[in-house]
């Protein structure tokens, strides 16, 4: 038996040195007194816009705002249809109603577990105004499908890359391929602040204006307000934070992919364990490494008795859930994603994880199979 025990998620100081670079960005910060927006919040909306290959990025207050924000810069509202799939975080859902909009769910691919463009077509009806696809797990889904099916119907194409920033299909950055795309710096995401966070990136000058000032209070001048907005910034503190993520992210992604690499290699073969399936043209950053197999919740409770800590992602399909019995669906519904709720565990993994963590991972993964297998 391993003496080693691995975290599911852990903050380190990796790359080293990053802590106390984001200890000294966050006391100027606050000697700076500028609280609210303010030069961290612009600086890191045009560093962040130039990762992503976007013209313009707004901070926001988490990534549940930054999809509510991207509906309604689209325009989408009371009735229309929008597109997501089965299989996501309720967050993506959540916002669809938010802004008085019909989800539309749909089967993930049975390999990659990401919505593609074909399972979207077969839902689009003349109501359809939209379609979210969500880099799931980290995976960057075909976006060129997507465009395609968008220019035939005209559909916006809204992004959730909360899971996926650095993430690429063809070359090209997610959050780019959308008209407005929607991310998340919640603090375990693979560009986590240290609090909530959020962002929406688009090339389209009006959205961009639009979302600038929906998320603050509809005003672009003090108290002349044009729209009726909310109140969603980007915390200042935060953005200064971010500010020095974001240099790391590519190291960061890099060291998820290697983890990745090692999980992949050692846990190849193992009783009827699915291991993850990256599409072709698309990178994967690994925000949640996702195994699979019939004996999860046995796999689960044995690695916790050995001090491994897992999760699942995510046990119950949107579908099913109590909140969303109105649409109507029932079992049987969306059988991949219910076979993926089922059967879907996700093993440690996050920059600064050591060997020796990886090692018990891998070693209690196997002793299970021999004993169960
Ligand atoms: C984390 C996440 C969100 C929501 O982000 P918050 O900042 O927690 O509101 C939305 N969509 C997906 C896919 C996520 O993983």
């Amino acid at each position: 038996m391993p003496t080693i025990q691995a975290p599911y998620f852990a903050f380190r100081d990796f790359p080293a040195g990053i802590n106390q670079a984001i200890e000294e960005a966050l006391l100027r910060a606050l000697r700076g007194q500028q609280y609210i927006l303010g030069e961290e919040v612009s600086a890191f909306e045009i560093e962040f816009a130039a990762y992503v290959q976007s013209g313009r990025a707004v901070g926001v207050g988490n990534g549940y705002d930054a999809l509510v924000v991207a509906l309604k810069a689209a325009g989408i509202g009371t009735g229309d249809e929008v597109i997501v799939p089965a299989n996501t975080f309720i967050a993506t859902v959540n916002a669809v109603v938010q802004v008085g909009a019909i989800p539309v769910l749909a089967e993930p691919d049975c390999y990659n577990y990401n919505l593609t463009a074909a399972e979207a077509a077969a839902h689009v009806t003349p109501r359809t105004k939209a379609i979210i696809p969500v880099h799931l797990y980290g995976q960057a889904c075909e976006m060129s499908g997507f465009l395609e099916l968008a220019s035939q119907h005209n559909l916006t194409i809204i992004e959730d890359f909360a899971q996926a920033q650095g993430a690429s299909h063809k070359g090209r950055p997610v959050g780019s391929f959308g008209r407005i795309s929607a991310t998340s710096f919640y603090p375990t995401k693979n560009l986590g602040a240290l609090g909530d966070g959020g962002a929406v990136v688009t090339s389209d000058r009006a959205m961009a204006d639009f979302a600038r000032m929906y998320r603050h209070y509809g005003q672009q001048q003090k108290y002349h307000n044009e729209i009726i907005g909310i109140n969603s910034r980007l915390d200042t503190l935060q953005a200064a934070a971010l500010r020095v993520k974001l240099p790391h992210l590519d190291a960061l992604n890099n060291e998820r992919q290697r983890l990745a690499q090692v999980y992949q290699t050692r846990l190849q073969g193992i009783g009827d364990l699915m291991l993850p399936v990256t599409a072709p043209e698309c990178t994967h950053v690994y925000h949640i490494f996702n195994i699979r197999t019939k004996q999860r919740d046995a796999l689960q409770l044995y690695l916790i008795e050995q001090g491994i800590q897992t999760a699942i992602h995510y046990p119950v399909p949107v579908h099913l859930q109590e909140a969303y019995a109105y649409l109507g669906y029932r079992k049987g519904s969306f059988p991949v994603a219910e076979e993926l709720a089922e059967t879907s565990l996700s093993l440690p993994l996050f920059p600064g994880m050591t060997a020796a963590e990886q090692e018990a991972v891998i070693y209690c993964v196997h002793t299970f199979f021999e004993r169960h297998g």
